[in-house]
């Protein structure tokens, strides 16, 4: 049992939820060591949401709701942290779950898949019952897409991602939304949009944001993502770290 006076409490509660998956066949074992690098980016910006990642999780939310055909690819570490979020943000907006696994196996798709379908996605993409083509120049099990998933999208949303495969897709004429704590990584640097944040707290932001805009003229919209651009919120992302040093 966590104690909730633990100044580190938080942290304590993603742990013990990321070896819980480990433990239900959710997490490959380097999950865990990708969460690792994931914490340590974390408190070199303050374990909290900067001014400019909230500006940017705004940005993202035009993003989706400009798009006709966005798709929420997941694996396991999104899955372990905030596979309710992301059950939340398909039924928002209406749009497929993808499920991508760089350790894929039978036994972890269906896991995960079932995590899902608990939670009432109503689209689970990516499953061994599903139709693939390959993501050009990537090879290994992150390469086969969904041909009606990914393959068809404008806009892959692609969290905690590694940098091999991101930057394939970001080589396609797709947008590439990502949550990525570190700044400086390939996934980071080679997406659309790169939300500097932690994950648990940038995805309640990034639903309160979609429903704000839904209503919203898509020219007014538009006009946010004009606005924005990916090397300016990296390099502030990165400032904002060398910051806390000083
Ligand atoms: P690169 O993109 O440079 O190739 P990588 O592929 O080696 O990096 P991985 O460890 O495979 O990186 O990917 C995990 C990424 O997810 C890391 O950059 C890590 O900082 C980030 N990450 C881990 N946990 C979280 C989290 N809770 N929220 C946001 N980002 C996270």
């Amino acid at each position: 049992m966590l104690n909730k006076d633990h100044p580190r409490y938080e942290s304590l509660v993603y742990r013990e939820k990321i070896v819980e998956a480990h433990k239900n066949g959710i997490l490959a074992d380097s999950g865990m060591i990708a969460h690792g690098r994931g914490e340590t980016f974390d408190y070199l910006i303050g374990e909290k949401t900067t001014e400019n990642s909230l500006n940017t999780i705004e940005v993202a939310s035009c993003y989706f709701l400009c798009s006709k055909h966005p798709v929420l690819s997941v694996n396991g570490n999104t899955t372990a942290l905030v596979a309710e979020d992301i059950a939340e943000l398909s039924k928002l907006l209406e749009i497929p779950v993808e499920i991508n696994l760089y350790y894929r196996t039978p036994e972890r798709i269906k896991n995960i898949e079932k995590v899902y379908s608990n939670l009432g996605v109503n689209e689970i993409l990516g499953t061994d019952d599903d139709d693939f083509i390959d993501t050009p120049d990537l090879n290994g099990p992150r390469s086969p897409v969904s041909i009606e998933g990914i393959n068809k999208s404008d806009l892959i949303f692609i969290p905690l991602e590694d940098g091999d495969r991101a930057e394939k897709l970001s080589a396609l004429d797709k947008n590439i939304i990502n949550i990525d704590l570190n700044p400086l990584s390939r996934t980071a640097q080679t997406s659309t949009v790169t939300i500097v944040d932690n994950i648990v707290r940038t995805m309640p932001l990034l639903i309160n944001n979609v429903n704000n805009f839904m209503d919203y003229d898509k020219k007014e919209l538009k006009e946010k993502i004009d606005k924005f651009n990916n090397k300016e919120n990296l390099n502030n992302a990165i400032q904002d770290i060398i910051k806390r040093f000083e």
